[in-house]
């Protein structure tokens, strides 16, 4: 049976190149183990995380919003403030790296981190308690000078003096003759999802981790079990990998990978369509105005709590990607586990085998009101394609990162609940902690530990099968709904 306490040549398999098992995977090769392997059916070196050609995890991604602003919950706030400094600095090491040296996908001078700036805007013309329980909490650790709050004569004056507020009116309200009601954070921005991954792929394999990436090699299938205790994985080439602990960090796959954790969380898909812009030489007006130097991430009443709206400037080819987390969906199917049948929420990308390309009309009917509303230039275009994006959320938001309490040879490591990606450098050093202090838990281990909730709301995992949030009881889009009316536009 293998020890409880590790040691720095313990052998340590890691299910999931996402956030969760690569920020884990880099921090303990940092801190010296030696023996770490991460495990994925996704060949990333091959694909680049590139949800165009085959990835489908939350992490693979255009592009997540960076921030500090967490409301009451000070500690993630804080958290996302010292991952700051390392997204800096690795945006300094990625200009110093030559592109010979990087992985496909990556090249010298790529950006990583944008620091744009995000406007949070309310939807009913008043500053929401989320709100204003962010910038209390921001002001107690000294951050409000980097938050505007637009009509605040003096947030006004501070703006006009550094040029922020050529930010606050982004979406055009005010020209409009709508309310403009909202905070400019500019501590914040977003990050390039899938090259921020590759790139710590490549320093986790610098610093000695080992990848094993592919359809069958990095498939893991099953758990090795000794005495009820996990002690190695099986994948789908056959072999059987030893482990001193197993990390589970396969995001939306977790619940079907190790159903028991289904309680604590739930597989759910946000909702995320694009606008592909006419190509520059058409409309450099437009290339322009939503480039990150003029156009900051947004929220439209509410990213985390609310109505769960959000975009970002245009990417480097013109896409405009906007999100809807309003409502996130379910996917029930029958899993077999361990001679057993479950229900649970499973991913149903454009990749499982059971495939979908579609997301809801609820989605997209919510998203086309907002751009008509704030965006009415894009209605011309249409929208150009969209994407179910599934990650697990846990019964009240938090992670979960912590041993399974009856089997210390596994580690569950998920529950991003649609907030961990910003958290890609610094993580796996609280995930670390936890590992070498299972007793003695510091505040992140004790906010992430396992843990449960018998009555009261949970995040909506109680709803399960019979929820009003399960896909196949949703009227999902047709190419038509991808249009705006000829009166939508001509409503200009
Ligand atoms: C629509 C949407 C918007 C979001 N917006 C933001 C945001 O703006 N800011 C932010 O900070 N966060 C955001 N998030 C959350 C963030 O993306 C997630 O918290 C994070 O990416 C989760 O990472 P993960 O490693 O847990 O899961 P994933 O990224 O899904 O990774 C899981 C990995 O496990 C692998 N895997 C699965 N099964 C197996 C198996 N059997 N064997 C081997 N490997 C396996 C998968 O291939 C995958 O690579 C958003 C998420 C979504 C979906």
């Amino acid at each position: 049976m293998p020890p409880t306490t590790l040691s720095k040549d313990s052998s340590i398999a890691i299910v999931g190149a996402g956030v969760f098992g690569l920020s884990t995977s880099l921090h303990l090769a940092a801190a010296g183990y030696k023996n770490v392997t991460v495990f994925d059916y996704q060949p990333y070196e091959q694909n680049a995380y590139s949800t165009t050609d085959g990835a489908d995890a939350a992490s693979a991604d255009l592009n997540k919003v960076m921030r500090l602003s967490y409301g009451e919950e000070v500690l993630y706030q804080r958290l996302a403030f010292e991952a700051l400094p390392i997204w800096e600095a690795w945006n300094r090491e990625l200009a110093a790296t030559p592109t010979h040296k990087l992985p496909k996908g990556l090249k010298q001078g790529d950006k990583i981190w944008n620091n744009c700036g995000f406007l949070r805007l309310s939807a009913d013309g008043k500053l929401s308690e989320h709100e204003k329980s962010t910038l209390a909490n921001l002001t107690a650790d000294g951050l409000r000078d980097t938050q505007y709050i637009i009509g605040d004569p003096r947030d006004e004056a501070r703006a006009k003096a550094n040029g922020w507020h050529r930010k606050f009116d982004a979406l055009k309200r005010k020209e409009r003759g709508q309310n403009l009601v909202g905070v400019l954070d500019t501590t914040a921005g977003f990050v390039e999802a899938s090259k921020a991954c590759l790139w710590t792929l490549y320093l986790a394999r610098k610093a000695g981790v080992k990848f094993v990436l592919g359809n069958e090699v990095g498939r893991v299938d099953c758990f090795l079990k000794e005495r009820g205790r996990t002690v190695g994985i099986k994948t789908a080439d056959g072999l059987e990998h030893k482990a001193d602990l197993v990390i589970l960090a396969a995001g939306g796959w977790t619940p079907s990978l190790f159903p028991p954790v289904a309680p604590l969380l739930e597989t759910t898909a946000g909702s995320v369509i694009y606008i592909q812009l006419p190509p520059q030489h058409e409309r450099p007006d437009l290339w322009e105005r939503f480039s990150s130097e003029k156009f900051p991430v947004y929220a439209w009443g509410g990213w985390s709590k609310g109505s769960g709206i959000g975009g970002f400037p245009r990417t480097e080819t013109g896409i405009m990607k906007i999100g809807f987390r309003g409502k996130k969906y379910t996917n029930y199917a029958t899993i077999e586990r361990d001679g057993q049948r479950h229900r649970l929420s499973v991913p149903k990308t454009r990749y499982t085998p059971e495939t979908e390309t579609r997301i809801t009309k609820e989605a997209v009917d919510t998203l086309k009101a907002f751009i008509k509303e704030n965006l009415p230039e894009l209605t011309a275009f249409g929208i150009s394609g969209c994407r179910n994006c599934w990650y697990t959320d846990s019964l009240d938001n938090s992670f979960l990162i912590d041993r399974v309490p009856s089997d210390p040879g596994l580690m569950i490591c998920s529950g991003g609940s649609g907030h961990g990606f910003k958290f890609l450098p610094i993580l796996g050093r609280e995930v670390l902690a936890i590992i070498e202090n299972p007793n003695n838990k510091n505040a992140y281990g004790r906010l992430w530990q396992w843990r449960t909730k018998d009555s009261g709301p949970k995040n909506g995992l109680e709803d399960g099968e019979a929820g009003p949030r399960v896909l196949n009881k949703q009227v999902m889009t047709t190419a038509k709904d991808f249009k705006f009316s000829e009166i939508e536009k001509a409503r200009l």
